[in-house]
């Protein structure tokens, strides 16, 4: 293939800081964190332990800076034919649906989906090499269980097999798609998924909470003339479950496999992103995506010729310092 990424490096992190909620204020917390912009780091007042990541952005940064700092230079590499997958990561309040959009607005607050997904459109508007189809899939992963949120039907009828095949690689039999002609569209199918999340639960914050929410936008490019060729890609964007260890307290039966299951998810894919990170001239270094759905699902787009974006969500209030230095060091493991 002519075309390069812009970046050989495939995963990158960020590490964002949510500025402390009014409630925090109120109760009188404190800020743990600072950061050092000059040298890309995150520092734990007090403390001698201090993190370095690709991008971090302090408390002040605006959903526009997030945007413009670490998603508006990916994007065009998926023209390019190159899968990106984006994952937010962090603690439950931690600002990942924030960061992503999972759950649209459409204003200054509006998130990476949203933002993402006008920038595709602008770019398929002023382009006349190729013809898109693009289409949408949104899929909930809860309890090692797939869940399609845009077929319309209920709950227990929309459970998704991941089969893996040599030729197809991983496919979703009748995974629902929606070919989507604008970014209102798009959207439309956000709006709508999201809606089926959180009505399919009795205790909405809790499960989806405790679910990866994946967000898929497949991209057909189909060349007009002879020069160029055809050439897809996936976008993944990802609002993972909340990294919070299970309370030992009141966790028991399902609440406890619950967290166990989850956990497992987020350890695997810990575990994948760190062996893709270690010596790249190592040909067959081993990579354990089979060890979780999550990992299986997004195999062929994670590593690979494939890039990776993780945006790792701290709160800076001082009660949640424990969570925050186990994130950080998750983040420092993917880097
Ligand atoms: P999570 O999805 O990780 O559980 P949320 O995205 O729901 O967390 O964020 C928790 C709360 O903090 C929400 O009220 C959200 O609006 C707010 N919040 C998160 N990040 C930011 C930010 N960077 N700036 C302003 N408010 C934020
Ligand atoms: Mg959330």
């Amino acid at each position: 293939m002519a075309d390069s990424k812009s970046d050989n490096s495939s995963v990158k992190v960020a590490v964002r800081l949510r500025p402390l909620v009014r409630s925090e204020i109120e109760k009188g917390c404190k800020n743990i964190l600072e950061v050092h912009k000059e040298l890309s780091q995150v520092h734990v007042k007090d403390t001698d332990k201090a993190f370095t990541f690709n991008y971090v952005l302090d408390t002040d940064a605006t959903q526009v800076d997030m945007y413009d700092i670490c998603i508006k230079e990916v994007i065009p590499n998926l023209f390019k034919g190159f899968n990106l997958t984006i994952l937010a990561y962090g603690q439950t309040g931690s600002g990942k649906t924030y960061s992503m959009g999972t759950t649209c607005s459409e204003d200054e607050e509006m998130g990476i989906i949203p933002r993402s997904v006008n920038q595709i459109f602008e770019f398929v508007k002023d382009n006349f090499v190729f013809d898109f189809t693009i289409s949408v899939s949104f899929m909930e992963l809860y309890q090692e269980v797939l869940y399609d949120l845009l077929s319309g039907k209920a709950r227990e009828q929309c459970i998704l097999d991941i089969r893996e095949d040599p030729q197809r690689g991983i496919y979703l039999p009748g995974l629902t798609e929606v070919v989507v002609e604008s970014a209102q569209d798009v959207l439309n199918c956000l709006v709508k998924g999201s809606s089926g999340r959180a009505t399919a639960s009795t205790n909405m914050n809790s499960q989806s909470s405790r679910s990866h929410a994946i967000f898929t936008l497949n991209i057909c490019m189909q060349a007009r003339n002879n020069i160029e060729e055809n050439k897809t890609a996936k976008f993944h964007l990802v609002d993972l479950a909340g990294s919070e260890r299970p309370k030992k307290t009141g966790a028991v039966g399902t609440t406890f496999r619950e967290g166990v299951n989850i956990n497992k998810g987020l350890l695997v894919l810990g575990n994948v992103i760190s062996a893709l990170g270690e010596e790249k001239q190592q040909e067959n270094r081993f990579i354990p995506y089979r060890d979780s759905n999550l990992t299986r699902l997004l195999k062929d787009s994670l590593g690979g010729n494939s890039i990776t974006l993780m945006i790792a969500c701290v709160s800076p209030a001082d009660y949640n310092i424990d969570e925050t230095l186990s994130t950080l060091r998750y983040a420092d493991r993917a880097r």
